[in-house]
């Protein structure tokens, strides 16, 4: 892929730099060389960003009749879906991400659209109470207003368009701050909002910094939720700067999920849905299962199993259809995974990699990786490391697996394996997480709400959990008649 044009902040219906006219190089992951260069937005875009939104929601897109407005919300998602071609390999070239995974990523991401201008249409409706014979009390949601959506760099389109749809299906006007690893796709569905025609200053899109754009549309007055997905730290101190003014804020944040294998378990089926869980979306990925416990007396069947897929997974080129496993996003990510590797083994762990072909050495390749001899009290066993990289423990019996399990300071999935349909769901409930999956991978139903408990997050995305959070339920008590009201003052 060749010749990407420099990326430029989109505002009001307009392409346009950075106020300030600075730019920040964007790299391939594959080859460390510079795609292109983006605008970096700041205070100041964030500025006309946020009075676009705001004016559009107070004008045209605000008055629109729900279904008009629901229109462009599938107009939207049959421009993705006539894109795939197109998005996907931008998205693997931008992020490393295997193009056999980034094709479902951006069907899903068309998906996103359609289901959530289907649930406007079909379940955004209130509640009525008739209390008695006099009075009539029912609820009607209403949109916030300007939405700002802070994303992160890993399964970006996908992330982005799962907080964009459901912002606009219900109403509001959004200014979008896309991970500033991952701007292409972001920019790619700007062209297509704006192909869409939507109404200026709907959708904005402000490419940039955390410290500067991120924090700006966080501060800003007339933002007044922010829909967060990233790391722990950035969720908190977002919490914390959006409390002044009250900001309605939801966080989807970081994981440390267990996979528990009991020795009653589909061997083959656990097996596969463990590496796919860890290896897939080259381990950047937040419900991955990057903590593996195996029953004792599986454990070294299991793990010889594991090491043997390990050393058949195809690391290689994004762009090639048969890659199972691409470079890391970003340098700087890629040191920061490798120096747990070296952490790993300064704390006694046994380091078990497959390999990445001689040809691949110019990228941010970090093998497929096991981390054995773990005890969970180690930095490895207890901070996200957010690549392919998976610690390994073994257990005794389900109390001792529940207690590892829960003792980490994230909660947002974990799997369970067993065909004791009783213990599946015993152990499924004792587990601190937002979601469990027993005897499956990470499948996502759309309807079902998305999120984590602990450190892994504040609220819940997805189905009609999405409705609470971006509207605002309003009720309207209505007399029926002339019931009694006190006189005070009456003579
Ligand atoms: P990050 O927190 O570094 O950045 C996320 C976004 O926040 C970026 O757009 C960044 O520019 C912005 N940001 C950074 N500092 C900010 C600040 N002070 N104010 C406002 N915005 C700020 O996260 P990342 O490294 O891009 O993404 C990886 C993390 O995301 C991992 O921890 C992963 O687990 C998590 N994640 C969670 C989920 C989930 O649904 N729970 C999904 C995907 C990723």
């Amino acid at each position: 892929m060749t010749n990407i044009e420099d990326v430029k902040l989109y505002i009001n219906g307009e392409f346009v730099n950075a106020a300030s006219g600075k730019t920040f190089e964007n790299l391939n992951p594959f080859t460390n060389s510079v795609i292109n260069q983006i605008a970096e937005g700041d205070k100041a875009d964030i500025e006309a960003a946020a009075k676009a939104a705001k004016s559009a929601f107070h004008g045209e897109w605000g008055k629109l009749k729900v279904n008009d407005r629901l229109n462009y919300i599938y107009k939207i998602a049959d421009l993705i879906d006539e894109h795939i071609e197109e998005i996907a390999p931008l998205e693997s070239l931008d992020t490393g991400l295997p193009i056999s995974q980034t094709k479902n990523m951006v069907k899903r991401a068309a998906q996103n659209f359609r289901f959530y201008a289907q649930m406007v249409s079909t379940s955004l409706v209130g509640e009525a109470y008739k209390v008695d014979d006099d009075f009539l009390n029912y609820t009607i949601h209403k949109p916030i207003g300007v939405a700002g959506l802070i994303t992160p760099w890993n399964a970006p389109f996908m992330l982005e368009t799962w907080k964009i749809a459901p912002a606009l299906a219900t109403g509001n006007t959004v200014v979008l701050k896309p991970g500033e690893w991952s701007p292409l796709t972001a920019n790619r569905l700007a062209e297509i909002i704006d192909k869409a025609d939507l109404p200026k200053g709907v959708f904005n899109v402000v490419h940039g910094f955390g410290e500067t754009a991120g924090a700006s549309l966080v501060a800003h007055p007339d933002v007044k939720l922010i829909s967060f997905t990233g790391e722990t730290t950035t969720g908190s101190e977002i919490i914390k700067n959006g409390a002044d003014d009250l900001k309605r804020v939801s966080a989807e944040l970081g994981g440390k999920s267990p996979f528990i294998v009991f020795d009653d378990a589909n061997f083959d089926r656990a097996l596969d849905a463990c590496t796919w869980g860890i290896f897939s979306f080259n381990g950047e990925r937040c419900t991955a299962n990057s903590r593996l416990f195996i029953h004792e007396s599986i454990y070294d069947e299991f793990v010889s199993a594991l090491k043997e897929r390990i050393e058949n997974i195809v690391v290689g080129d994004p762009m090639d259809g048969k890659t199972e496993l691409g470079p890391l996003i970003h340098i700087e990510h890629f040191n920061n995974v490798k120096r747990y590797l070296e952490i790993a083994r300064e704390e006694g762990a046994e380091v078990f990699s497959g390999h990445v072909p001689e040809q691949f050495q110019k990228g941010n390749y970090i093998p497929p990786t096991l981390l054995l001899n773990v005890t969970n009290d180690m930095r490895v066993a207890q901070e996200e490391i957010f690549g392919p990289v998976m610690t390994v423990m073994t257990f005794k019996d389900e109390e001792e697996v529940i207690q590892l399990a829960n003792d980490v300071r994230y909660g947002l999935a974990g799997y369970v394996w067993t065909n004791d349909i009783q213990r599946g769901h015993r152990v499924a409930q004792a587990v601190d997480s937002g979601m469990l999956w027993i005897n499956s991978q990470n499948v996502r139903d759309l309807r079902i709400p998305f999120g984590g408990s602990k450190h892994s997050g504040m609220g819940r995305e997805g189905g009609h959990y999405a409705f609470e959070f971006y509207t605002e339920t309003q009720v309207i008590h209505v007399a029926l008649g002339d019931h009694h009201i006190p006189q005070f003052g009456k003579k």
